[in-house]
């Protein structure tokens, strides 16, 4: 994947602006835009104007064209303050590089600039009810016919797809091809008749934001619409990706980790026991050395998997070890500010419940802990044979 160079000076102008839009027109939201499940509508169209939904598109079509380093902390610190909006960018910017990556001209022509203002904005649709770590099993089908494809089958999970205009829609074009990927391909899906977003899923945590179900019933997509137009790349093409998300992932639980040390620290300053503020008994302390070495562990592994990403190297590995880390130190670290808020920590008035509602999520998309480790694994053995 070519990723920009990294550019100092524009990353400090654009944290910047970050920094003051979440500090002003994010974090005295969050509370009720959260706890109510409300969509943020008004923060999704200062995003666009600040150009966050083409973050990572080239200039050369309307983009930012950060490096991922950069991508990693913009992400971080959104999910510092709230990991939701931080999903409204997410799997938009992974549709948005499959067409950069993978696109023909005029798909790149067409599609890039129209993502990177959020005039087109979405996700991506891969999981079905019945399969998510293998996407091999998926069942949804495109049947060519004349200049379109007719696309029936059922989507699970989709983020974005209610309040957002198009998915990047892995499907089988060969429902008999052996190995079963050479029939997968990837079409990018505007929502249109027969395209129907069946039902809002409820959730645990990641409030505020769209997740969907989607059935697709004779819906058309004009063949032009296929990634890189030729059949059987899907899989491949949606594999491309998970490096990236991976980071952008950690980059999550990296704030997260980050947001729990963060209240954990204030408030064990301020809350009593004793006679002494309850930082200074050494139970407590061990819990904020713990939760402040897994943050800084999540920073280093998360910012190092980026740059190898910006220098063009192979990162499955890296990634994995980032998206694991960062994302166990979220959980990990919720749970111990819970810990030392006490009753506190049970309550909704504070923000430890919402961190320990949204870290699980991190555990579970863009392949799951369990299957980083053996992703792991599998690379550290492939890279030391003997
Ligand atoms: C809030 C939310 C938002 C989401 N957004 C999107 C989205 O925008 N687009 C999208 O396409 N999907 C999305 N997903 C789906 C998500 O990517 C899947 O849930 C995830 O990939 C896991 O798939 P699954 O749920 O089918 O679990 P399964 O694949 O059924 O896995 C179940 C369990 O088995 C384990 N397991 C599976 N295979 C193996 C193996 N080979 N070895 C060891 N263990 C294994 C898993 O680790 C897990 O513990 C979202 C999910 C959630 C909860």
């Amino acid at each position: 994947m070519n990723a920009p160079m990294h550019d100092q000076e524009q990353e400090t102008l654009i944290l910047d602006m970050l920094d003051r839009f979440l500090k002003v027109e994010v974090l005295p939201h969050v509370h009720h835009l959260e706890h109510d499940d409300i969509y943020p509508h008004e923060i999704v169209e200062k995003m666009k104007e600040m150009g966050l939904f083409g973050c990572m598109i080239d200039p050369e079509y309307g983009g930012l064209g950060l490096s991922t380093l950069t991508y990693a902390k913009i992400i971080e610190r959104m999910s510092r303050v709230w990991m939701s909006i931080s999903g409204i960018i997410n799997s938009h910017v992974i549709m948005a590089m499959a067409v950069q990556r993978f696109g023909t001209d005029a798909q790149k022509e067409y599609f890039l600039p129209r993502f990177a203002t959020g005039e087109l904005r979405g996700g991506i649709g891969l999981t079905e009810p019945d399969c998510g770590t293998d996407l091999q099993a998926i069942r949804t089908v495109a049947k060519r016919d004349g200049d379109h494809y007719v696309v029936n089958g059922t989507k699970m999970w989709i983020t974005n797809s209610q309040e957002g205009n198009i998915i990047a829609l892995l499907v089988k074009t060969d429902t008999t091809a052996q190995p079963r990927h050479k029939g997968m391909s990837l079409l990018l899906a505007e929502k249109g008749p027969g395209f129907i977003v069946s039902k809002k899923l409820e959730k645990l945590g990641y409030k505020g934001i769209d997740t969907c179900a989607l059935a697709f019933e004779d819906y058309k997509v004009p063949v032009d619409r296929l990634i890189g137009g030729v059949e059987g790349r899907g899989l491949q093409q949606v594999l491309g990706g998970l490096e990236l998300g991976r980071i952008n992932v950690a980059a999550r639980g990296l704030g997260v980790a980050q947001a729990a040390l963060d209240e954990a620290l204030a408030y064990s300053q301020t809350r009593k026991t004793f006679g002494k503020p309850i930082c200074e008994h050494q139970a407590i302390q061990l819990k904020l050395g713990e939760m402040a070495t897994r943050t800084q562990a999540s920073r280093l592994l998360t910012y190092a998997a980026a740059e190898a990403f910006d220098r063009g190297e192979r990162v499955d590995m890296e990634a994995g070890m980032a998206k694991y880390f960062a994302t166990e130190a979220a959980m990990e670290n919720a749970h111990e500010a819970m810990r030392i808020f006490g009753g506190y920590g049970y309550s909704k008035e504070y923000n430890v419940e919402r961190l320990y509602r949204d870290a699980p999520l991190l555990t579970i998309g863009e392949g799951t802990n369990e299957l980083q480790r053996i992703i792991i694994a599998k690379q550290m053995i492939e890279r030391n044979r003997v």
